[in-house]
């Protein structure tokens, strides 16, 4: 591109816009103030705070094109020493999210014995230090493990808060007392809600799973152990006599915040906190998935508590009758794998089999919705017009677990190697990820993933046309619903599921090293390496906004909501200290799918 095009590309930045007021649908009429930050104070790098791994994923810098005087070359240079440094040019990208000058200094190496933290500016700009060494993320799982003794709930956490809610709770229907203490408070209030909290377990065991033998510098699996079982003495306490599980603690009697306050410890008193007794087939599905996975695990160190978790498990999955959505598929596969891992009995292969097979026939393999680019995305049964998934079409969505169908297939892939659906499963992934994934993260410069897929247009707001009549944004709508916040769990369950997919076709042609890139690049967003420049994990990096974490204030290793979108699906973060939830809420899932991320890409070398 020569100088003129560069420059005349400039003028069409959308890093200054400001947001059109559109009317909502449903929800407040307001603008929500969190819309109005937008980053045009923001600095220009876009860096991950941590740093790199020498040899796996690539090292990115990226510069929001902002004004047509921007240097076009950087220099990266080590910390604390003047005779090493080089100058390289920046390249123009264009795409979605605004154009960058972007460096690719993935062939940068420099060997010593200690780590060195390096710095890069663009003219006056300097980046955030950051390291290049082998345990660069690994170093900061034990602050990530950390962040759940905060969270405990049912004891004194020393420094924290004093003991706490041991008067939990009486149920909605019927106002009886029932011993529910313990769990971990889900997020920067005081509700345990279930499924998000159970992730915390399940990602702590699978941490314990990838990471087998911890070496210096590691949280020990002793340390873990003594949190998920914190954590199970509630769950195992939310199981109906129907072998299903209550919804949550605390979480609202009306939806709203009525149960979210500290309480005098007093059973029978007003403040009396409620138990929401209804019962969700995804939430059954995590429980026999977490019960049967405790029953493996600590089968060496305390038998009898494995037997009593996995007993819990079986009645879970005995419980239901495992049908529903796309999501309750997926759990139901995962509960399905962990069971037979835990027994070896028949049963549990025959069902993973038939939910494999229900979960692939929900993926769209064919050119849906007038086009003929895009497939491999999974629908959601039961919400389009009778018939099924695939032929509906109605793209699946979650902002929590949109990556678990896919997921839950290399589950079935890892735990039944002899199965005949084998490759099926993992050719369903790889078209997940080559037709659908990877191409709509190239549309803009950090390879951020969407976090939904639509057809047409569903509310007054933007959404980005893809081919026929699919549709995409990165944020969810502002417009459609009242509940839209960041999507960290977003770019980390896909980064878990990409991280995955990397292990399973490293021996493939390719090596699968463009899976792990993809997955790096999501965690790099939430780690600094996005258009504000801000860490979301407390602790790590800089620029940490201030969390939405009202009753205990700051956690280290706590990730906030993250980013989210205005009206026209440009990136918004509260920077200015509102104490706005969407954005700057600690949140268990973020927390559970990072340390679950990182450690199964510690596999990957
Ligand atoms: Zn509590």
């Amino acid at each position: 591109m020569d100088r003129r095009k560069f420059l005349g590309s400039l003028s069409a930045l959308s890093a200054g816009a400001v947001p059109t007021v559109l009317h909502a649908q449903v929800g407040p009429p307001t603008v929500d103030p969190v819309e109005k930050d937008i980053p045009s104070k923001s600095p220009t790098i876009a860096l991950n705070h941590l740093g790199f791994r020498p040899h796996v994923g690539r090292k990115v810098l990226l510069v929001r094109a902002v004004n047509k005087d921007q240097p076009r070359e950087y220099t990266l240079r080590v910390v604390g020493s003047s005779n090493f440094h080089f100058t390289r040019e920046l390249k123009l990208t264009q795409g979605d999210l605004g154009a960058c000058l972007m460096a690719d200094f993935s062939d940068f190496n420099r060997p010593t014995v200690y780590p060195a933290i390096y710095q890069i500016n663009v003219g006056h700009e300097y980046s955030v230090p950051f390291f290049i060494c082998e345990d660069v993320w690994r170093r900061t799982l034990p602050r990530s493990v950390g962040y759940y003794r905060y969270q405990r709930c049912g004891v004194d956490v020393p420094g924290v808060h004093p003991i706490c809610h041991l008067d939990d709770a009486r149920r909605r229907d019927n106002g009886e007392h029932v011993n529910v203490i313990g769990g971990w408070h889900d997020a920067g209030d005081l509700r345990k809600w279930m499924d998000p909290t159970m992730l915390n377990a399940i990602a702590l065991l699978n941490l314990v799973r990838n990471i087998p033998n911890p070496q210096p510098g590691d949280v020990t699996h002793e340390y873990i152990l003594d949190e998920v079982r914190h954590g199970n003495r509630y769950f195992l306490k939310m199981q109906d006599t129907d072998g299903r599980i209550w919804h949550d603690v605390a979480g609202g009697v009306n939806g709203d915040n009525s149960d979210n306050h500290w309480t005098d410890n007093i059973v029978g008193t007003a403040d009396d906190r409620y138990i929401n007794v209804t019962k969700l087939e995804h939430i059954s599905a995590m429980f026999a998935t977490l019960q049967a996975m405790v029953g493996q695990i600590y089968g060496p160190s305390d038998s009898a508590y494995a037997r009593l978790c996995l007993r819990a498990g079986v009645r879970a999955w005995n419980g239901s009758a495992r049908k529903g959505s796309t999501l309750d598929c997926a759990w139901w596969c995962m509960a399905a794998c962990e069971l037979f891992r835990a027994t070896k009995q028949k049963e549990y292969h025959t069902a993973a089999i038939s939910l494999g097979r229900r979960l692939m026939a929900r993926q769209a393999t064919t050119y849906l919705a007038d086009q003929h680019q895009i497939r491999g995305y999974w629908t959601d049964y039961g919400k389009g017009p009778a018939g099924s998934a695939s032929s509906t079409g109605v793209p699946y969505f979650s902002v929590v677990y949109p990556a678990m169908p896919a997921y839950a297939l290399l589950e079935l892939y890892d735990a039944f190697p002899d199965a005949e659906d084998r490759p099926r499963w993992k050719d369903a992934v790889r078209m997940h990820l080559d037709e659908f994934v990877i191409p709509l993260a190239e549309r803009n410069p950090y390879h951020l993933i969407p976090s939904g897929l639509y057809l047409g247009r569903p509310s007054p707001e933007t959404y980005r046309p893809l081919a026929g009549r699919l549709t995409y944004r990165y944020f969810m709508p502002v417009r459609k619903q009242w509940f839209w916040l960041g999507i960290d769990s977003n770019l980390e369950n896909n980064a878990l599921m990409a991280a995955r997919f990397a292990l399973i076709t490293k021996d493939d042609p390719g090596g699968g090293k463009q899976y792990a890139d993809l997955a790096y690049r999501q965690l790099e967003w939430v780690m600094g390496g996005n258009p504000f420049g801000a860490c979301l994990m407390t602790g790590e990096g800089m620029r940490n906004p201030y969390p939405h974490s009202r009753f205990v204030g700051l956690i280290p290793g706590g990730i906030m909501n993250g980013i989210a979108g205005n009206a026209e699906d440009e990136p918004v973060l509260d920077q200015a200290y509102t104490f706005h939830w969407r954005t700057n809420e600690y949140w268990s899932p973020h927390v559970a799918y990072y340390l679950w991320s990182v450690s199964t890409l510690e596999n990957f070398s």
